[in-house]
Parts: C-alpha cells; sequence; structure tokens
C-alpha cells in the first residue's frame, strides 16, 4: 500500500454524520453534542483549537447538522467544513445560549422552553462546557458517548481500512529497522527517539507512544522510556505508534539483548502462543470477550495467568484507544470491518516482561493481520 489516499468528501461526512443522528435516535436520544477531538474530525474533517471557547457539532436525528462556533474561528470552519450549519457566537456574548437554542428543541412536550432531552456527549468534551450547557439547561440529561454509542466508530469502512492498513506497514518497517540498532550501552530514551525518528521516516505525521521498556522495567505495562541503560541479558518490550494519514498504528515486539535464558525463551513462547490463540478466536459473531478468554486462557494454562494483568486489546481508528474493547464482560458481537489489537502479554516483577499485539481486522473468513512483522524473538545487540 503506497501512496496518499484520496481524503475523505463533504459527501463522506455527511453519511457519517447522518449515521450518528440515526443511531443517536435509534438509542433513545434527541441528539449527540461533539467536542473538538477525535469524534469531531472523524464526523467533519474538521479539526479546531480545543479552547475555553465552545464550539460544539450538534447532530439530531431527522435535522441538519449545526456547528456552535466562536466568530472568530468561523471561516475556518466553512472551510474545512462547508456542509456545516454554522451558529457563530462572539465574545462577550453567552455561547450556551447559542448552544441551547438548538438544543432546546428537545422539548418533547412540544413547548418553546428551553429544557428537556438526552443528549450524547463526546468523552472529551471540556467540563466546564458541558456544566454551562447543564447550567443553561438543567432538565436536559447528557450521557458519555462512549456508553450511549459504543460502537459509533467502530466499524470501519474500505477507506479506513486502507489507511489503518498503511498505518500497520509503516509500524512494521519501523520495528524492521529499529532491530539493527545498538541496544546495550544506550538509554531506552535513545532507542525511543530512534523509534520515533522511524516512524515519522515511513510516514506518521504523529507520534503518539514509543515504549522502550528494558529488564525490569518491561514489567511494567505503563513504563514509556526512561534513563535506564539497556544491558545485555535484558528483555525490552517496545510498543510504538501514533497517527499516519489521521489513522493509527499499535504494535508490540519483545526483543532480547543477547542470548536469553531458558525462561525469557519459555515465557515469549507463552505470549506468542496466546497472541496466536487470540487471533484466531477472531470471526464474525463471536463476542469480543472470546477474544481475551483465548488469549488468556494459553497464559493460564502455562501458570502464568496471574501476570497478564490487563485486558486482550483494544479498538483503533482515528484514535490508537477506542472501543471495542477485548475484555471479560464485552459481550458484543465482532462484526467485519473492526480493527482492533490483540496484545497479551506476561508481566513478572522485577525481573522482566514480554508483550506482542498486531492490530487485527474482522473479515468475514476471520481475522486478519495488519501487523506482519516477525512476532519470533528478535535478538538485538
Ligand atoms: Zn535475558
Ligand atoms: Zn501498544
Ligand atoms: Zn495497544
Amino acid at each position: 500500500m503506497t501512496g496518499t489516499p484520496e481524503p475523505f468528501t463533504a459527501d463522506d461526512y455527511t453519511a457519517r454524520m447522518r449515521r450518528a443522528a440515526r443511531a443517536a435516535g435509534d438509542a433513545g436520544l434527541d441528539g449527540v453534542l461533539i467536542a473538538p477531538g477525535p469524534d469531531l474530525v472523524w464526523l467533519t474533517g474538521y479539526r479546531p483549537p480545543e479552547t475555553e471557547r465552545l464550539t460544539l457539532l450538534v447532530l439530531r436525528p431527522g435535522e441538519d447538522p449545526a456547528l456552535v462556533v466562536p466568530a472568530l474561528e468561523a471561516p475556518d470552519a466553512a472551510k474545512a467544513a462547508p456542509m456545516l450549519a454554522l451558529r457563530d457566537w462572539t465574545d462577550g456574548t453567552d455561547p450556551y445560549e447559542t448552544a441551547a437554542d438548538l438544543l432546546g428543541r428537545a422539548d418533547r412536550t412540544g413547548r418553546t422552553g428551553r429544557s428537556g432531552g438526552r443528549f450524547g456527549v463526546s468523552d472529551n468534551a471540556w467540563a466546564m462546557h458541558l456544566l454551562g450547557l447543564q447550567n443553561r439547561l438543567p432538565d436536559t440529561a447528557y450521557v458519555s458517548l462512549t456508553e450511549a454509542l459504543p460502537m459509533l466508530r467502530a466499524v470501519k469502512d474500505a477507506a479506513e481500512l486502507q489507511r489503518l492498513a498503511a498505518a500497520g506497514a509503516a509500524a512494521d518497517a519501523a520495528y524492521e529497522e529499529i532491530r539493527e540498532v545498538r541496544f546495550a550501552g544506550r538509554r531506552e530514551t535513545e532507542v525511543a527517539a530512534d523509534l520515533a525518528g522511524l516512524l515519522r521516516q515511513f510516514g506518521h505525521s504523529q507520534v503518539d507512544f514509543t515504549i522502550v521498556a528494558s529488564g525490569p522495567n518491561g514489567a511494567n505495562p505503563h513504563h514509556e522510556a526512561g534513563d535506564r541503560v539497556i544491558e545485555r541479558g535484558d528483555m525490552v518490550v517496545l510498543d510504538f505508534g501514533g497517527l499516519k494519514h489521521g489513522y493509527g498504528s499499535d504494535t508490540s515486539r519483545t526483543v532480547h539483548v543477547g542470548e536469553p535464558d531458558a525462561e525469557e525463551r519459555r515465557v515469549h513462547d507463552i505470549v506468542r502462543a496466546a497472541q496466536e490463540e487470540g487471533v484466531r478466536a477472531v470471526r464474525p459473531g463471536a463476542a469480543c470477550q472470546d477474544v481475551d478468554r483465548a488469549a488468556r486462557a494459553v497464559i493460564t494454562e502455562a501458570g502464568y495467568g496471574e501476570y497478564f494483568i490487563h485486558r486482550t486489546g483494544h479498538g483503533i481508528g482515528v484514535t490508537t484507544h477506542e472501543p471495542p474493547y477485548m475484555v471479560e464482560g464485552e459481550e458484543r458481537p465482532l462484526v467485519p470491518g473492526m480493527c482492533f489489537s490483540v496484545e497479551p502479554g506476561v508481566y513478572l516483577p522485577g525481573r522482566f516482561g514480554v508483550r506482542i499485539e498486531d492490530i487485527v481486522t474482522v473479515t468475514e473468513d476471520g481475522g486478519r493481520r495488519l501487523n506482519t512483522s516477525e512476532r519470533e524473538m528478535a535478538i538485538v545487540e
């Protein structure tokens, strides 16, 4: 997959907004309210600054989308998202009044009153904005968009899959190159900087994380990269990703500096087998939790169950963490077009960790990996 994909069109965005409004109606909501951030980018292509000035997309079933926007940003909004009706407000006026005007019509009693109704709100909306609305419309209820419409962005279309595949291929290319750099005697942060440079070199516009967790640091799944000097004999967890063409990559491989010992090899083999089983469990109609169970069973049977301390995976799209989650209790079915990570790990406190992660998409025939770089433990220098 090479070249820059065709940009999404106003028609693409209009179709997404219509789908979101319809899904809101189906979920019993009067609409959804979208703040600047990934939901707004996905729905409109508009990426305004996230500031104290209220910008809010209002989508309501059966109505045209409207964007509440600060007057000084209206020209940019009109250019980025020409299909939107703009409701601009100027400094010194009350933006919540402008928004309330759009929401107030939610009053199902038919009164021209300005209260009532229930709206989904994008998770990253600022509290001050939601509180402002709540204050203006005290009888209006709000629910997190992830709670109300968790699968809104979960099923990717062909154009999105193409971008995700390109991001995955770029991350794989970065991994192939990082295996050739020197690890022993260098700080984690230095290898992390190499990784970030490689992701950019292979077309990422944004690097979100470059975890380099060596030796005992690998036992902490949240360790990013620190001052520790990598030594010969270390296991090193590498987990890196970001955005290419607006879509995410996220992959992990665990390498060893020099020859591993028997237990390091064994734990790596177990995690690799668990990852394999997790991917094998991916098929339309299976529950998300089945993927977690399949991967976890391998680790538990090998006696390391208590050291696999996180869920097996998360969705990926215009963000690198989003629904669906491959976790016990998530019974929603897998649907062709969904994309998510399968990333089991084993973390031995004070010693080392192993994690192997691929992005997988659901096809009619089962799971297809978007990361195809070597999963065998690489020996680095
Ligand atoms: Zn070792
Ligand atoms: Zn990751
Ligand atoms: Zn991940």
